[in-house]
């Protein structure tokens, strides 16, 4: 994968704060290593702070935003036939609705997880 293509996912993957799901932060630009061949060790230690609740940490403890992770609960909860195909469904475009720039984000997770 292409690291401009794979830094998008993972910016994605840790958007906010992981104890105020804000977006509001300050953070060190030092640039980490990718090695395309294996994208899963990659690690942004970029120093943040939260400006909206004061955590501190690095850029890899930070956490998608909490639409993405309610998604991923859906998909859980589909998998696990605590909900139908057609309750997930209904949501997945509740919540595509809910966040319109997100939508071919919300799409490749519904095509991956389906
Ligand atoms: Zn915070």
């Amino acid at each position: 994968m292409e690291y401009s293509e794979f830094y998008k996912k993972y910016e994605k993957e840790h958007a906010c704060c992981p104890r105020c799901h804000s977006r509001d932060y300050n953070i060190t630009l030092v640039g980490y290593i990718y090695d395309p061949e294996h994208p899963e060790n990659y690690k942004d230690g970029n120093s943040v702070r939260c400006h909206t609740c004061g955590w501190r940490g690095i850029k890899h403890d930070m956490v998608p935003e909490p639409e993405k992770m309610y998604w991923t609960l859906v998909c859980t909860n589909y998998k696990e036939n605590t909900m139908t195909k057609e309750e997930a469904s209904n949501l997945a475009d509740r919540l595509t609705e809910l966040c319109k720039d997100e939508k071919v984000y919300f799409y490749a997770v519904k095509k991956e997880n389906y």
